[in-house]
């Protein structure tokens, strides 16, 4: 395991400080010692030698044989000086004079010295020459020992001075960085407890620091700037995630909270609040007359209009394109209403925008916790449900009621929510796959868009294929749907080349110039063969406009596309007529097939198809196949492909490969 111990600054400035001294002491210790050392001995050797040179002098011409008790004196007197402990004159004949202290007279032991310390006799023995009367045969050698015990206790007195002074150094090095290290570390301990602070949510005290340290000082104003930008930041975050851009009104997200927090409110309260729903009337039109810009200009004035209106515990907030909801805090149905009324005076008077005069209105629906709702979502749904009742009724504002027919509303709230449902992604495509009906295989299928409201639930296309016609977003939601669906095939294609999908296109698609192109483009970012594609299109629309479908048709089958007739049956066409167009499938509507026997009239229908088609080159898919009865007719009947519940309902994109990887395995196995 490893450990990372922080340590303080102090800590460290002071480690630093005994570690950086424990190595410089000795080096300090000994050159210290050896200047002192040296410089005592060399003192010490020096007047050793003068005292030898003054002693010699005295000595020489002095005669030996009158003068011997004055040489002797001379040699006593020497040793009165206290520090000789040794001196004699010896000739080259070894005959010796010696003093009168028998204690001195130790010349056996005499070893000539060079320097201090040597031959660890605690005596520094030198020597000088000594001419006693000037006669050469008579040269004597003046030998004197010094005790050395005097400058070795100096010596020894001055490393004990070193070793202290020493230490005394390191504590004074150690006290002076402890207050250095004090001084900075105050400053930024402060600096750090004012950020911990920080972190544990005192966002808004100041970091300064007040230290005579430029650095830090300096350090903490630069913090304490980014704390200021961090907050801002933070706040425009917070503004941005919880208002709508344009307006700055709070958003859906801000408003389903205010929304829970006027429910618990009012439930501890025991007290009643407002939802008031309010649409623009009409402001698609202006968006798509006067332009977008326009239109933006046109929600702020009225949104800063409300707002001027009402009172500052009121939410009002934009929660869709033209779509507003006010809720009132503690207010009843009457106050709501007169609230609504009072709403709609605000929004009426005309608006001048870029030279534009508009007037604008509105219906407001209105719901009352807890007589309509006892939770957010309901009582938004009712209010919702009332703003119909009033937009339907020509009424500025309506309350809601439970009279108030909801299949009607349901109707009326699909086609003002379908205008935004691609661009709020509500649409899910799934696949119904279709089989081969003599091997039971795979071999392709069929993509089926649903809307999923969010308030209804899956909706079905038959319901709103027709309103994407009426409102002109059919191509877009053509377009969106197989953009969205052809590339996630490319995988199954790649193992299963001859697997097809088909897509549905309208009449309005149809006549769409430029919905080959843009099918020809998706083919191509999706890298999807245009030979497994089939587009099916009803039989009525050929019938209607038998040209331009001849026409158009031909395009997309001369691009690669497949064309299939669907809902054959339905259009009374005799199939020699169709054949004049591009076709290679024909689907058998499953009104003839989903109660096929062999005694109904549809039999002979299906016979009949399945019959001229086969001559005409043409493949037949029946669909709507429910039981096991009508798959044994088609098979009977050499039906060439199947789709139907009673092999597989539609199903999203995910299911459907774990449904053709379970169908591969059972087809390997079996
Ligand atoms: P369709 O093209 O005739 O599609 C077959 C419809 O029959 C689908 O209904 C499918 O779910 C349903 N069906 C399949 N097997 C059975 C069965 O065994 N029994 C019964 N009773 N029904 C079965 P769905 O998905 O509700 O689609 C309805 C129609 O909406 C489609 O009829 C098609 O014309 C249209 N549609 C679907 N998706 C699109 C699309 O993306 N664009 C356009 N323009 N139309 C679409
Ligand atoms: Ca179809
Ligand atoms: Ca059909």
């Amino acid at each position: 395991m490893k450990f990372s111990k922080s340590l303080s600054l102090s800590s460290y400035m002071i480690s630093a400080v005994i570690t950086v001294h424990i190595i410089l002491s000795p080096v300090l210790y000994t050159v210290i010692n050896d200047v002192y050392k040296s410089s005592l001995s060399e003192l010490f050797m020096t007047q050793a030698h003068n005292v030898a040179g003054i002693l010699a002098e005295d000595l020489s011409g002095k005669n030996l044989f009158i003068q011997k008790e004055d040489i002797v004196s001379i040699l006593d007197s020497a040793i009165l000086s206290g520090d000789i402990v040794f001196i004699d004159l010896i000739s080259k004949s070894e005959q010796r004079i010696e003093t009168h202290d028998q204690l001195l007279n130790t010349g056996s032991l005499f070893k000539e010295d060079n320097f201090i310390n040597q031959n660890s006799d605690s005596i520094y023995f030198i020597s000088v020459p000594v001419y006693l009367m000037d006669d050469e045969e008579l040269s004597f050698k003046l030998r004197i020992g010094f005790d050395e015990s005097g400058v070795n206790d100096q010596i020894n007195s001055i490393q004990q001075h070193v070793i202290i002074i020493i230490l005394l150094y390191i504590l004074a090095m150690v006290s002076v960085f402890s207050f250095i290290t004090y001084y900075i570390h105050k400053p930024l301990k402060l600096l750090r407890q004012k950020s911990t602070a920080i972190v544990q949510g005192d966002v808004d005290s100041p970091l300064h620091v007040s230290t005579s340290i430029s650095d830090i000082k300096n350090l903490s104003q630069d913090l304490d700037k980014m704390r200021i930008t961090l907050l801002e930041m933070a706040n425009n975050m917070q503004v941005q995630a919880t208002h709508d851009e344009l307006t700055g009104l709070p958003n859906r997200y801000l408003y389903t909270d205010r929304m829970h927090q006027a429910v618990s409110l009012a439930q501890r309260s025991d007290q009643s609040f407002a939802v008031l729903l309010l649409d623009l009337d009409r402001f698609k039109e202006i968006n798509d007359t006067l332009g977008h810009g326009l239109g933006d200009k046109v929600l702020k004035i009225l949104s800063q209009r409300m707002l001027d209106g009402m009172r500052e515990s009121d939410t009002i907030a934009r929660i869709g394109g033209d779509e507003f909801s006010i809720i009132l805090i503690n207010v009843d149905q009457v106050s709501a209403e007169s609230i609504a009324r009072k709403t709609i005076k605000l929004i009426e008077p005309l608006i001048d925008v870029d030279g534009h005069t508009l007037n604008a209105s509105a219906s407001i629906g209105i719901a009352v916790y807890p007589e309509h709702g006892n939770n957010p979502e309901l009582l938004l749904q009712h209010a919702d449900v009332a703003m119909y009742s009033a937009k339907h009724n020509n009424l500025n504002f309506a309350t809601y009621h439970s009279d108030m027919d909801s299949d009607n509303y349901e109707k009326l709230m699909m086609v003002n929510d379908f205008k935004s449902s691609i661009a709020k992604n509500q649409f899910v495509s799934l696949f119904q796959p279709k089989l081969d009906l003599a091997t039971g295989a795979v071999c392709g299928c069929e993509m089926l868009l649903r809307w999923k409201h969010p308030y209804l639930g899956l909706i079905h296309p038959d319901k709103f294929i027709p309103l994407a016609e009426q409102e002109n977003i059919i191509g877009e939601l053509t377009r969106w749907a197989t953009s969205e669906c052809l590339s996630k095939f490319r995988e199954i294609i790649k193992s299963s080349p001859n697997f097809h999908v088909s897509i549905n296109v309208s009449p309005v698609n149809l006549l769409d110039a430029k919905l080959l192109n843009s099918l020809l483009d998706i083919l191509e970012t999706s890298q999807f063969p245009a030979k497994n594609l089939i587009i099916e299109i009803t039989e009525n629309v050929i019938m209607k406009n038998p040209e331009t479908s001849a026409q158009v048709l031909n395009l997309f089958s001369d691009a690669g596309i497949k064309v299939s007739i669907d809902d054959f049956g339905t259009g009374y066409s005799s199939l020699s007529y169709l054949q004049k167009f591009p076709i290679t499938e024909l689907k058998i509507d499953k009104t003839f097939i989903t109660d096929l026997t062999k005694d109904s009239a549809n039999y002979p229908i299906v016979k009949a198809s399945i019959t001229m088609a086969h001559e005409l080159d043409i493949t037949v898919v029946a669909e709507g196949i429910e039981n096991k009865r009508a798959h044994d007719l088609l098979v009977e009947l050499g039906c060439d492909r199947v789709q139907g519940y009673h092999y597989a309902k539609p199903m999203y994109f995910q299911q459907l490969t774990c449904w053709l990887d379970k169908e591969s395995e059972s087809g390997a196995s079996g």
